[in-house]
Order: C-alpha cells, then sequence, then structure tokens
C-alpha cells in the first residue's frame, strides 16, 4: 500500500516522543567527536560492520571537515548508511568494538556516521561514482528491502542492469514500514531508495512475483536473480479467543504508524504486546508514546531470555512501559459482547493464573518464514530446517544455478546491516559468475553472524549443507 496520508508536521508536534530518539549532531559538536578516534590500525569497528565500512577514514574525513568525503566512504560501502546510522544496534557493532570503549566512552560512530550522510542528502550532493559502463547482463532482483538494494546499488555500480520486482507500492522494505518510527523516519528509507534509483536501477513496485508474475519468467529472461523476500507477517498464538476485534499483529500496527498520520493509528488505553523481540519492543514503546495510558509486554521467558537488545528494553522502561515475564498465554478473554478484556496467563514457574486486563492486543511472536512462497517460487531450492533459503555464506549463491539469496529470507531475521551486507555479498558472486572476473568481497567476518568459511572448506554443497 502507498502511504495514503503522510503524517502531517502537526500530528509530529502532538506526539513529540515519536521524534527521532537521538537529536543529529551539530558541526562543532561532530567535529570534537570526530577528532576523538584514534585511527586504529586494522580498526575493529571496520571488521564489527558486516558492510565494511571504513569508519576510521569517514571519521578522519570528518575532522578535516571533508564531510561530503565521509559521506562517500560511507555510502560507497553501505547505500543504506543513512538508515543504518538511525536504526543499527551500534552498541554491539562498531561502537561495541571500539578500543576507546574499554576504558572511556566509544566514538559515536552511529551519530558521526548520521552528520555525514545527512549533510549530503539535506544539500543534494551526490557523491556515488558513475556506474561501470553497461556490461549487457541483466539481473532481476525480488524484493526491494534493505537486502535487494544493497545488492542492486553495487551490480548497477558494476554496470549490470538491474530492475528490482517489489510486491508493496513503496520500496524499501521493513525500513519503509517496520522499523520504529521514533528510530527512523521513513523518508530517510525513501531518500535511500531514490538514490539506488540514481544507479539506473529499475525498481517495479507492484509487482508480487508468484502472483503478478511467474518466477520461470525471471529465470529464462535474466541473467541472474537475487531472493530477498525477508519474512512473511506477524504469527498467531493459538489460544482460544485470539480471533476477533481487538487483537492485531504488532507489525500491522507498527505499519499503520508509517502510512498514517499518527493521530489516526488506533492506540486503546491499555495495549498488552506478547512477544520478546525487538518487534514486541518497538510496539510497547510506540503504543506508550502514541498515548495508551498503559502499556505492558508479556514475555514467556525470563527477561535475560529475551531477543531484544537490553538498551532497547531499558528505553522501554524509560517510557514508561511495563514488563512482565515468564508469561504463558493461555486465552484471549472477551466479555459477552465479543469485546477484548483481556489474557488469562500461567506463570512458567509458580504455574499461578491470572488474567491480565487489555483492550488492545499486539501480537510480536515472530515473523514466520517464507518457506511455503519460497518453494512455490523454485520448487527446486533446497531451504535448511528452519525454513530459510540455504546459502554459501560466503557467495549467497542458492542450490539453483544463477539464483542467490540474502537478508532475512536467508539469515532467518537479523538486522538491516546484517541484509546489506548479504546484498552485496550476492553483487561480488554474480560479477564474478558473470563476467569470470575476480570478486574480492570487501566483506569479511563479522563478530554479527556472518560466517566465513574455514580455509581449504573448498567448493559449498547445499545438499550435504543442509543435512549437516
Ligand atoms: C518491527 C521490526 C523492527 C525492526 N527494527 C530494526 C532495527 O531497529 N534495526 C535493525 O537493524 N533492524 C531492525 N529490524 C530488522 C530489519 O528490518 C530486517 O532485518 C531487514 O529489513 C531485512 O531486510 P530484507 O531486505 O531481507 O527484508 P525486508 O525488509 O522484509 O524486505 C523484503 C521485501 O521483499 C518484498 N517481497 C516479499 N515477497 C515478495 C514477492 N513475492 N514479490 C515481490 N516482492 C516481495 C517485501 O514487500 C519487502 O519489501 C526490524 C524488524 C522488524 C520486523
Amino acid at each position: 500500500m502507498a502511504r495514503p496520508n503522510p503524517p502531517s508536521a502537526e500530528s509530529q508536534s502532538q506526539f513529540p516522543l515519536m521524534e527521532e530518539m537521538h537529536g543529529p549532531l551539530s558541526d562543532r559538536a561532530a567535529l570534537a567527536e570526530s577528532q576523538r578516534c584514534l585511527y586504529c590500525y586494522d580498526a575493529p569497528c571496520i571488521h564489527a560492520c558486516p558492510t565494511g565500512i571504513d569508519v576510521p577514514t569517514f571519521v578522519k574525513k570528518i575532522s578535516t571537515g571533508d564531510v561530503t568525503g565521509a559521506a562517500k566512504t560511507i555510502l560507497t560501502a553501505n547505500i543504506l548508511g543513512a538508515s543504518c546510522a538511525r536504526v543499527c544496534p551500534t552498541e554491539v557493532l562498531c561502537e561495541g568494538a571500539c578500543v576507546l570503549g574499554h576504558e572511556y566512552e566509544p566514538i559515536q560512530i552511529g551519530l558521526l556516521q548520521r552528520h555525514a550522510t545527512d549533510f549530503v542528502t539535506a544539500r543534494g550532493i551526490s557523491v556515488l561514482d558513475s556506474p561501470a559502463q553497461a556490461n549487457g547482463f541483466r539481473v532481476a532482483i525480488i524484493g526491494a528491502g534493505p537486502a535487494g538494494l544493497g545488492c542492486a546499488a553495487d551490480l548497477a555500480a558494476l554496470g549490470h542492469r538491474v530492475v528490482i520486482f517489489e510486491k508493496e507500492a513503496l520500496a524499501g522494505g521493513l525500513n519503509t514500514r517496520g522499523v520504529a518510527y521514533y528510530k527512523m523516519k521513513p523518508q530517510v528509507s525513501l531518500d535511500e531508495v531514490r538514490l539506488v534509483e540514481s544507479l539506473g536501477v529499475e525498481i517495479r513496485t507492484g509487482v508480487n512475483v508468484g502472483k503478478d508474475l511467474h518466477a520461470d519468467e525471471l529465470l529464462s529472461e535474466y541473467d541472474a536473480i537475487f531472493v530477498a523476500i525477508g519474512l512473511g507477517g506477524g504469527s498467531r498464538l493459538g489460544v482460544p479467543g485470539e480471533v476477533g476485534a481487538g487483537v492485531r499483529a504488532a507489525l500491522d500496527f507498527i505499519r499503520d504508524i508509517h502510512e498514517m498520520p499518527l493521530e489516526s493509528v488506533s492506540v486503546r488505553k491499555t495495549v498488552l504486546v506478547i512477544g520478546g523481540g525487538n518487534t514486541a519492543i518497538d510496539a510497547v514503546s510506540q503504543a506508550k508514546r502514541l498515548g495508551a495510558s498503559s502499556a505492558t509486554l508479556a514475555y514467556r521467558r525470563k527477561e535475560e531470555q529475551m531477543n531484544a537488545y537490553a538498551f532497547e528494553v531499558a528505553q522501554a522502561r524509560a517510557a514508561d512501559c511495563r514488563l512482565i515475564f515468564e508469561a504463558n498465554p493461555r486465552e484471549v478473554v472477551r466479555n459477552d459482547e465479543g469485546n477484548l478484556t483481556g489474557v488469562r496467563f500461567t506463570h512458567a514457574s509458580s504455574g499461578m493464573e491470572w488474567i491480565e486486563p487489555c483492550d488492545q492486543l499486539l501480537l510480536a511472536i515472530g515473523q514466520p518464514k517464507q518457506d511455503q512462497l519460497l518453494k512455490s517460487l523454485f520448487p527446486a531450492l533446497a531451504l535448511n530446517a528452519r525454513g530459510c533459503v540455504l546459502t554459501d555464506p560466503l557467495t549467497a549463491r542458492t542450490s539453483i544455478h544463477k539464483v542467490f539469496a540474502g537478508g532475512d529470507c536467508a539469515n532467518g531475521g537479523m538486522e538491516v546491516v546484517n541484509a546489506v551486507g548479504e546484498g552485496k555479498k550476492a553483487a561480488m558472486a554474480i560479477h564474478h559468475m558473470l563476467t569470470g572476473k575476480p570478486a574480492v568481497p570487501k566483506l569479511q567476518a563479522s563478530r554479527s553472524g556472518i560466517a566465513r568459511p574455514a580455509a581449504g572448506a573448498g567448493l559449498w554443497n547445499p545438499i550435504r549443507s543442509a543435512t549437516h
């Protein structure tokens, strides 16, 4: 769906807590912060970034006043550098690796990255090199989220003709309609989509591959395909009373926030969110920030077992959200008129039973894998036990010749920067497959989950990998 009614300036001011969490650095603050960088040899912050941004170089450029040059360093490595500056869990990636963090405060890399990328976006300064001369190869990408866009940008820069097929009316994937509004406004993502298009990439929105277009057509018309369809909508609890008014997927609630004026988003008085991941934390925080009198998150395990990052849990608490743990949902409770009144839980350790009152229930218990869609698109595609596309960790190749995959549909659901990194990795491998030119992925192993195959691992065998 196209965003029917972008939030007005007035609607923003009614909800100050929905404004971006971290304001930008002033020029003076950016200069001072950048001058703290030690410009480490073999800098750990570069290795910690799944897109391999040369952090010390861009920080150094800011410190010398070359903010445009800094943006060039960032965007050449990561076309989604502006959104990653806002949404990356920098605390556990680049900033977490900063050596200054051992004794002092780490460099605020995310904010400096935002400073540089915002500088060129606001001024319309073009920093990317012109794409190489067209080489005659055509690559189709399914899905215009971070993985698809990351792959497209690198392929286009290398001279490939790239067409992205996107089922929604707006490109950007979850960056445009999923990431919490107080972390990033959808416009940042849409600006990045335009940046990718400026490289000559064609994005055909409103095309649902599998329904509007058969994947076989792509296989016969294109020299390579990159599958980047992400994950599915929200999963269900499977308890009595769940189907009915007042209960919806947290992702749909979050999507409304991106597509409607904030004052039109339906937020009831007593909101209960079930789940323990980042979607749950984003949903409960945003419900409270949008005016719920009480916003509670219920998670079936202990706090330390939550998938949500600790700093995001702390932010939710700071926003006055309540968190309850070891809460197993048994039944969605409704009154005689069928209105939602609460959820009956049992406590995982004590067995105690209670009803948690609510008049709005948001389910954030995971995004289902796309195994059925993947199998219907490419029946011969090997999937792993989790229902994700099985890929070679170094090249993003799948079990089907000339089909590559990356992002959430392959990694099972990580972060924006992982999706971009996997898209880049696939671009290098596709380029190598098509042109025979050596592809030297900038990407190296990182602490964030992209594996480096052991030396001498030999050729990747998808079938062996599927069974081991
Ligand atoms: C609520 C929420 C909050 C998040 N917050 C953060 C955060 O703060 N920081 C962070 O780093 N990460 C965050 N993430 C994770 C991040 O958004 C994802 O890891 C990232 O978007 C994955 O990118 P992707 O390209 O693989 O998939 P997606 O972003 O899901 O994009 C896939 C695209 O494929 C399209 N598509 C699907 N099927 C078809 C088809 N058949 N034909 C054509 N197009 C199709 C979809 O419409 C979509 O545009 C969050 C995720 C969620 C759900």
